[in-house]
């Protein structure tokens, strides 16, 4: 109970997901008497899905498999026969039995019909049924705690990542520019040009947003917001980040792709807020500025880049993405480091 208690403690310590995670797989291996305890995240990519170990105990040492290994998409989920099977039927739990009488536990953790994060924990022999009952609590309390480091991560009106996880969140863009789009030849289809491929930053700003406010009242601005929100999130890839910076500014990070397609992208986004018709307020559009992200370049110069490029935009007709390279190319900026970073920093 006392080794139960000191899990319970370590694990609800945490502010961090990664740190979250070894002190699950370290109490359960534990307190199970496991060989190995492991946290899997599914990810589903086009069609397919996809396993990646996250953490791992063995043996009474906890670690964290990659902590910036975010841009592989791991293992598909067909090696994992017993598991698929048991999210298919959204069952919170199955057993295999391998060879030597090896047991296997596999428990997804659920939130609505969707199941990102799996615990997978093996056994020399059968578990017990007192152990699963504990498992089960542990696995109650991960849930919860989960979830509320999801919340303090996210914005609330929108429900994007907010600013604070921003940093973190290029850090591991930079460690690892690995690409996770889907099969080959949908890529090539898709992008069918060549080019560098890098990763990018783009800050969205809507266009006399207080005028929105102004006309309109508060409440149909915050709708505004909602659904610029979730024009954001369509538009963009599962592996690219969507953040609200506060106020009506987004920003975005896309992963590796060439400067053709982060244009195209960004700019079907734009075209498609000024084709929507917002209730009650009509048209709206959005200015985008945009730059490529280096491991050279600190965030805020990174950010001050965009926000010069976006600033381009906004003196010059608005409603439209500008490539900070490429302004500066054309002479048309300079390349000093702009004092506009004040507004996000
Ligand atoms: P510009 O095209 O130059 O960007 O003009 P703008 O009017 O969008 O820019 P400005 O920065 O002058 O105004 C931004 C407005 O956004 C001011 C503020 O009232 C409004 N705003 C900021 N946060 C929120 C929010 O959470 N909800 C609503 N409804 N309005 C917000
Ligand atoms: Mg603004
Ligand atoms: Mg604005």
């Amino acid at each position: 109970m006392d080794s139960l208690l000191k899990h319970m403690v370590d694990m609800t310590g945490h502010r961090d997901h990664a740190m979250l995670d070894i002190s699950v797989v370290a109490a359960v291996q534990e307190l199970a008497a496991a060989t190995q305890a492991r946290v899997l995240s599914i990810s589903t990519i086009g069609a397919r899905q996809y396993v990646r170990v996250r953490a791992v105990s063995i043996r009474g040492a906890a670690r964290i498999e990659d902590p910036h290994d975010t841009g592989t998409r791991g293992e598909s989920l067909d090696a994992y026969p017993e598991l698929a099977a048991c999210l298919a039927r959204r069952d919170t739990s199955a057993e295999t039995c391998g060879s030597n009488c090896t047991r296997t536990l596999w428990l997804p953790i659920w939130f609505g019909d969707k199941a990102h994060t799996c615990l997978e924990i093996v056994r020399e022999s059968p578990f017990p049924a007192a152990t699963i009952h504990m498992i089960a609590g542990i696995v109650g309390v991960y849930r919860n705690f989960q979830n509320l480091l999801d919340y303090s991560e996210r914005d609330s009106l929108t429900g994007l990542l907010n600013r604070k996880t921003f940093e973190d969140q290029l850090a591991r863009m930079l460690q690892n520019p690995v690409d996770m789009a889907p099969p080959l030849t949908g890529r090539l289809e898709r992008r069918g040009h060549h080019g560098e491929e890098k990763g990018w930053l783009a800050v969205v700003d809507v266009d006399h947003f207080k005028m929105v406010n102004d006309t309109f009242g508060h409440l149909y601005g915050d709708e505004v917001l909602i659904l610029i929100a979730n024009q954001l999130q369509a538009s963009f890839r599962v592996q690219d980040r969507v953040f609200r910076f506060g106020g009506e500014e987004f920003v975005v990070l896309l992963r590796s792709t060439t400067l053709e397609h982060a244009r195209r992208i960004i700019d079907r986004f734009r075209g498609n807020v000024e084709a929507y018709q917002f209730p009650q307020v009509g048209r709206v559009t959005v200015s985008v500025g945009f730059v490529s992200i280096s491991p050279y370049d600190s965030p805020v110069v990174t950010l001050g880049h965009a926000d010069q490029a976006l600033y381009y935009a906004k003196t010059h007709g608005r409603n439209q993405a500008c490539h900070y390279n490429e302004l500066v190319e054309r002479g048309l900026l300079q390349t000093v480091t702009s004092n506009d970073t004040a507004e996000f920093f």
